[in-house]
């Protein structure tokens, strides 16, 4: 199966099992707008948990806000966002669809990097253990030809974005024969800017000074709240404040599922240090952030660490973690060194000092900040794509199953009476009763045994307890986990022990340092 075709059934599994919904569907549905349904929202909630928990509740130093989506007007003048959140875009006059410049490039780029990888595979077939990937690099001729073509083009790229140069940028699609994948042709417009933020009217005004601006981020609520959080909660740098919250952006070209959405959720930390540290900070950071990913068990080799060739106006160093969607690598979460552009430009623009007195130096500054900004809706993805199996067992069946890590799943428990009668269902409601203030369970009597545990793998529900006749006698039940399909008979009085182990999150935020 290819990777395209995995990627349907798993949108069409996600609708199937209640995850995600297109918005408005009855009325044909809004484009890039989704609905997270009874699964999709417990899936949310835990993944918002195990970053918050991570963030707030393991760092002394990180505190937790929730600021209001409106926010004065003004606000994005001082980021930066009214003048400058635009995307190049790009029109192919024959199919009359719509893209950004710089992403065209980008996945130019990204085939040109293919065609080198599977040359290097080519060698590494060819020549076996002998073997020498650093020297097939640097002299297989066409290795170094794409090498140097990709080189090229992202130069040109970065100079053009950089200088807002759209002829060049425009020039440099031309040059590189890129086509439009719908029509196949060249036939492409000028280069225009377009502004992401959506902007409605406050109270009952409707001229010029009414707008206010959906928040395209949640880092300037961090920003603007700086003083009121250090003040009152006696912060002392280094401190982070934390933030969980919508963000809303008119994107040109909203594909790819939840990846890419206009209303969207961000998981995001400001943390102010001193001057002079923030590189420091930023590699230590980078690194930390990695490890609250690899911790879910998805593989490793699923993130890579992009480094940004283009800086952002306020950032001395970005770096994106980016994670193996099925449709490629792709920025998971982004990571910046921020410098004191934010609170500079909040103190210019609002006329109040945004300064931190140092008590050892006896001297007020204003902090550099290190940020990590990720995509809620993108981890779901994230999450439910490396959890997406389709298994063929061994006696000859397929089942689909999500094999979230067990913190993350959205019910922990099935507890499934063999049949609806001679007691059973009473003894199950009595374990679910058992269970069901600390865990998030589901009861299920209707269909074989075999259905309903493919019910829950479809699901990914990690354990299943079966009571059957012999549990009204010895008071033990069969609990099945999800992964290995494996049975043991335990003791009733001992499942939510076991069940703890198996999917308190505490044990997840314990494996991170
Ligand atoms: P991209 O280059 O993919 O547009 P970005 O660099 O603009 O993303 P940031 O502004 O750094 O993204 O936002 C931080 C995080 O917010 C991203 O890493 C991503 O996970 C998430 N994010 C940004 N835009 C969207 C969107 N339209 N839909 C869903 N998540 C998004």
């Amino acid at each position: 199966m290819t990777q395209d075709e995995l990627f349907k059934n798993l949108i069409a599994h996600t609708k199937e099992y209640g995850f995600i919904f297109p918005s408005s569907e009855i009325y044909d549905g809004l484009s890039a707008v989704y609905d997270y349904g009874q699964m999709g929202s417990e899936l949310k909630n835990n993944i918002k948990k195990y970053w918050w928990e991570a963030m707030v509740r393991l760092h002394e130093n990180i505190v937790g806000i929730d600021s209001a989506i409106f926010m004065h007007p003004k606000i994005w003048e001082a980021s930066g966002h009214v003048g400058a959140f635009n995307d190049p875009l790009i029109d192919n006059k024959d199919s009359k669809k719509r893209y950004r410049a710089d992403v065209l490039l980008e996945d130019y780029i990204a085939k040109l990097e293919e065609k080198i990888e599977k040359e290097v595979e080519k060698g590494r077939r060819k020549f076996g253990e002998s073997f020498d990937e650093e020297q097939f690099r640097a002299t297989n001729p066409n290795v170094q030809r794409n090498l140097a073509k990709l080189n090229s083009v992202k130069e040109k790229m970065v100079a053009a974005l950089k200088s807002n140069d759209f002829t060049a940028l425009r020039q440099l699609i031309l040059d590189c024969d890129i086509v439009c994948p719908v029509s196949g042709t060249k036939n492409w417009t000028e280069i225009r800017q377009f502004n992401l933020m959506f902007s409605t009217q406050l109270g009952n005004t409707s001229d010029e000074t009414g707008i206010i601006y959906l928040r395209p981020e949640t880092a300037q609520g961090i920003f603007v709240n700086f003083l009121n959080v250090q003040k009152t909660g006696r912060m002392k740098l280094p401190f982070g404040i934390a933030q969980i919250g919508k963000a809303f952006r008119n994107e040109i070209v909203a594909r790819q599922f939840i990846f890419r959405m206009r209303e969207f959720e961000q998981m995001e930390m400001q943390f102010f240090v001193k001057p002079g540290t923030e590189l420091e900070w930023f590699a230590k950071w980078k690194q930390i952030r990695l490890e609250w990913h690899k911790a879910l068990g998805m593989g490793d080799e699923k993130y890579r660490y992009h480094d940004h060739d283009k800086l952002a106006h306020y950032a001395n160093a970005a770096t994106d973690i980016e994670f193996d969607f099925p449709f490629g690598f792709k920025e998971l979460e982004g990571i910046h060194s921020r410098t004191n552009f934010d609170l500079g430009r909040h103190q210019e623009f609002s006329g109040k000092k945004l300064q931190y007195f140092d008590p050892e130096l006896n001297e007020s500054y204003v902090p550099y900040v290190i940020e990590t900004s990720i995509g809620l809706d993108r981890t779901v993805l994230a999450v439910l794509s490396g959890a997406y199996k389709e298994e063929q067992l061994e006696n000859g069946e397929s089942r689909v199953v999500l094999k979230f890590h067990p913190a993350l799943a959205p019910v922990k428990v099935a507890v499934l009476p063999l049949i609806k009668k001679d007691g059973l269902p009473e003894l199950a409601q009595k374990v679910m009763d058992n269970l069901k203030y600390d865990f998030n369970c589901q009861y299920d009597e209707k269909d074989s045994i075999g259905k309903r545990y493919r019910r829950q793998d479809a699901i990914g529900t990690p354990l299943c307890v079966t009571v059957d006749h012999q549990s009204l006698e010895d008071n033990a039940v069969t609990l099945r986990d999800r992964d290995t399909m494996q049975q043991e008979r335990v003791s009733i009085d001992a499942l939510p022990e076991i069940v703890d182990k198996k999917v308190n999150i505490k044990y997840l935020l314990k494996k991170l340092s």
